[in-house]
């Protein structure tokens, strides 16, 4: 048995004290942030008064914080330190536009590593296990973020970074990699490049996968655990508020805990602002209540997701939140009909026939939106025979009409057709333009 808690006192806190820290956090937190340029004024135009808020509801007081605010203030209008103070940087990897910066304090960074090593440990990872870390190392937080929990912690860590594919494998095989950090769509290429050569992927050491940064439904980790032979957990987190570590499955994997005594938790409707009572689905907005260099305060994530009420057979009593829908953004709207990638991707994973990798192209033909979806076999599949695939491409095509209500045209394509992703996966191509 391994150790079962990082920071038991902490992670199994009674509700009560954990609200009661929660608030006296937020009240510093308030404080570092009204020593900024941004919330200097934020306060001010709203004449909220901080020292009246006196417990969490009354956060929704102040208004929600954007990305969009994050930009205008870009480089440093939301610096609550001294330049002196800073000792890292990191950049949001720009999925939505231009990339915005987070400043780290050396307590950030310290604080930082204490709460990803906390995520490992809820994992069952131990100082034993070597730690293959397949997600880009520099701008991005996916690198040298569960980089410094994992040296905390104690494991052997390979920082292997994204991509080089042969070398990953060759890295796995000669060490004896028992975790792996990766994106799901990567994870899901690499499975095949190890088939390929002849590797059985259930031969090698490999325990865990920590799979994240992209949103991904319970089928696709499903999948990733079948092909490896392994357990994989939920890994969710964004750069607004450090990077990983912000949220983890544990053991459990049913919904991954969020660190309260970091985080305040709240999820509104994404219309009105409106903050939903626990277990309604909504975008999640965080409150970082103990960041030096970089406080920011109710942060719409633009991730959907609600929290799950009841306490975990683990023993935290820090609240968890479900699986990542999608994110308000990257919704699409087909003839009328309002789409998330991950209600295909879902589909798509489980049909056994289906591949490794998928791709939705948006198009309009004669003013009329046309959804085409491109899906790779697996190879033993693709040389079945004409009436076989036919009907599979119905089968397909049937299964998405009734999750999604639209009449998608489905394409079948041998293994390796389509781009492979090393990072973050674009699974939507929209053609529509105007
Ligand atoms: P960007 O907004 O430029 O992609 P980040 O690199 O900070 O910036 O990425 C954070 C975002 O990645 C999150 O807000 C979320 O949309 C997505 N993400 C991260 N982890 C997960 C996960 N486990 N499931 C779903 N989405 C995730
Ligand atoms: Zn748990």
């Amino acid at each position: 048995m391994g150790i079962m808690f990082w920071n038991e006192e902490i992670e199994t806190l009674d509700r009560k004290s954990l609200e009661k820290l929660q608030l006296e956090k937020l009240q510093a937190s308030l404080t570092a942030a009204s020593q900024t340029p941004f919330y200097r004024k934020v306060f001010e135009d709203t004449g909220v008064d901080i020292d009246s808020i006196r417990s969490i509801e009354h956060l929704q007081d102040l208004p929600l914080t954007t990305k969009n605010d994050l930009r205008l203030s870009y480089p440093d209008g939301m610096v609550a330190v001294d330049r002196k103070e800073i000792v890292r940087m990191h950049a949001s990897s720009g999925t939505t536009g231009k990339s915005t910066v987070i400043f780290y304090s050396r307590r950030d960074i310290e604080d930082w590593a204490d709460l990803v090593a906390r995520c490992m440990v809820a994992t069952g990872t131990t100082p034993d296990d070597v730690f293959q870390n397949m997600m880009g190392y520099g701008l991005f937080t996916g690198g040298l973020g569960l980089h410094y929990g994992a040296e905390r912690l104690g494991c052997l860590v390979i920082p292997s970074s994204t991509g080089n594919t042969m070398k990953q494998i060759q890295l796995m095989q000669d060490f004896g990699t028992t975790v792996v950090h990766i994106t799901p769509s990567y994870s899901l290429h690499l499975v095949e490049v190890i088939r390929e050569n002849d590797i059985d992927p259930h031969d090698l050491s490999l325990k865990k996968a920590y799979i994240g940064a992209e949103p991904h439904s319970e089928a696709t980790r499903k999948k990733i655990e079948d092909q490896y032979g392994i357990d994989a957990y939920n890994s969710y987190g964004l750069s607004e508020m450090n990077g990983p570590g912000v949220s983890f499955e544990c053991t459990e994997k049913q919904g991954m805990h969020i660190w309260e005594d970091f985080y305040i938790v709240e999820v509104i409707d994404p219309h009105t602002g409106e903050v939903l009572p626990d277990g309604d689905e909504g975008e999640l907005v965080l409150t970082h209540i103990n960041r030096e260099a970089m406080p920011i305060i109710r942060y719409r994530t633009r991730d959907l997701t609600r929290i799950i009420p009841d306490s975990c057979p683990c023993g935290r009593t820090h609240r968890r939140i479900e699986r990542i829908k999608g994110r308000t953004d990257d919704m699409f709207i087909i003839s009328g009909v309002n789409v998330f990638p991950s209600q295909i991707e879902s589909v798509l994973m489980n049909v056994p026939e289906v591949g490794n990798n998928y791709q939705i192209v948006l198009d309009r033909e004669e003013n009329l939106d046309r959804l085409h979806i491109k899906v790779e076999l697996y190879s033993k599949m693709f040389h079945g025979d004409l009436k076989e695939l036919n009907r599979l491409k119905e089968t397909i095509a049937e299964k998405i009409r009734s999750t999604v209500i639209v009449n998608p045209r489905v394409e079948l394509l041998e293994p390796g057709s389509l781009p492979p992703s090393t990072g973050k996966a674009v699974r939507v191509i929209d053609n529509r333009e105007l």
